[in-house]
């Protein structure tokens, strides 16, 4: 559509729009410059894996060593190896509702079963009974993404702590992803998981995932890792050595270079997603029939639209044909009814996108809009 001229807002896409940090393009640079572009060892460049362990002490508190770390082309491909790793045929994976949309996908490829854990009181926040209760003898995993895609919740350490003495209890592995971790607002902290088990990292159920995709707005460069025991980190080895060989080292050096720049980087993201956050709000209060809960942390707000549709993928269709508006339908989240918001992009695609969405469902707004330089009417209410 924007090809064809169309005045598109996009507010589907999961991503930052801030430019590379320079610490990241001078250090692929440099590595491009010296035309020393081979492979590296499946589990990562040396250097790169240094950062991450420097990295993990000053964000975790935890010190582990380089056969503890494994890096992938991509919290992705991190997540589908550890699914790919641990999973026998039939055994269940615990996932969240709202919950990425790849989750359940990536435990089916791997003849797993995705068992969905839905919130009875409405919030995104599930009690920790709701959990056990759907634990059985198959149960492998459970997986946690706080802040969380979708919904920008963020889970309470009291949370996190019952989660983690449970998995650590029963042996259930806990995969942490945590790769919106340091995007939290309002002085909330998305609590390590690690601060709860006292336990060794050879001994920890605890399996912690991350990434530069999304804390320094580098998704397109594909580096992700996960921390975990060694055992793991050498079956998940074996597993990229045979599928990928490694990742690119021009892109490895990047991730290096952005986690040993500037860290301001991310806190500037951070704040602007603050501040576009309360704009997202704000515009949102004045929607009649929208309710919207508060997002602690990410870019993402994920309003329930049911009262005026039940079926999401339609209405964002709609929202699309006749607003110009992308959103994320989320019916494949686990929230049907509900609709995915991004405000990684400007102030102004927020306030333009939420007052042509109100325009198309809302009868109290004015029924006459201006999207690019046309003057359009609703005529369907
Ligand atoms: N986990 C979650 C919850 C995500 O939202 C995303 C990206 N959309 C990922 C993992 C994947 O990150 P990456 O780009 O590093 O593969």
């Amino acid at each position: 559509m924007r090809e064809r001229g169309e005045p598109v807002v996009n507010m589907g896409i999961g991503e930052p729009k801030n430019k590379t940090p320079i610490t990241a393009i001078l250090s692929s640079a440099t590595r491009l410059s010296g035309g020393d572009v081979k492979y590296t060892p499946p589990d990562g460049m040396p250097s790169l894996k240094k950062a991450i362990i420097r990295y993990t002490e000053e964000n975790y508190d935890r010190i582990v060593t380089p056969e503890n770390v494994i890096v992938s082309a991509g919290a992705k491909q991190s997540i589908f190896n550890i699914l790919y790793s641990l999973l026998n045929p039939q055994d269940e994976v615990i996932i969240l509702a709202p919950h990425w949309v790849s989750y359940p996908e990536m435990v089916k490829m791997v003849y797993g079963v995705p068992v969905i854990v839905t919130p009875e009181d409405g919030t995104f926040i599930p009690k920790m009974h709701e959990i056990e209760e759907a634990v059985t003898s198959y149960t492998k995993a459970i997986i946690v993404n706080s802040p969380n895609n979708p919904s920008g919740a963020v889970f309470p350490p009291s949370l996190i702590a019952e989660i983690v003495e449970f998995c650590e209890r029963k042996k259930i592995f806990l995969i942490m992803d945590d790769i919106y971790h340091k995007l939290v607002f309002d002085g909330v902290k998305a609590e390590p998981a690690y601060h709860f088990s006292n336990k060794d990292i050879e001994d920890t159920m605890v399996i912690v995932v991350n990434g530069v995709a999304k804390l320094y707005g580098m998704t397109g460069f594909r580096i992700g890792w996960v921390i975990a025991n060694r055992k793991l980190v050498e079956v998940m080895t074996n597993v990229q050595s045979q599928i990928t060989s490694c990742t690119s080292s021009v892109l490895q050096s990047a991730a290096e270079g952005a986690l040993t720049g500037m860290q301001s980087v991310v806190e500037n993201l951070r704040l602007t997603f603050q501040n576009n956050r309360n704009v997202v709000m704000q515009e949102l209060h004045t929607f009649s029939g929208i309710k919207a809960i508060k997002p602690e942390g990410t870019f993402y707000v994920l309003p329930d639209f049911r009262a005026y549709s039940n079926n999401s993928i339609e209405l964002s269709q709609f929202l699309l044909r006749k607003a110009l508006v992308v959103t994320v339908p989320c019916k494949e989240f686990g929230m049907e009814g509900y609709i995915r918001l991004s405000f990684a992009g400007s102030v102004k695609d927020i306030t333009t996108a939420i007052e042509r969405i109100k325009w198309a469902l809302d009868p109290n707004s004015p029924n006459e809009i201006y999207i690019g330089d046309r003057k359009l009417i609703r005529d369907w209410l």
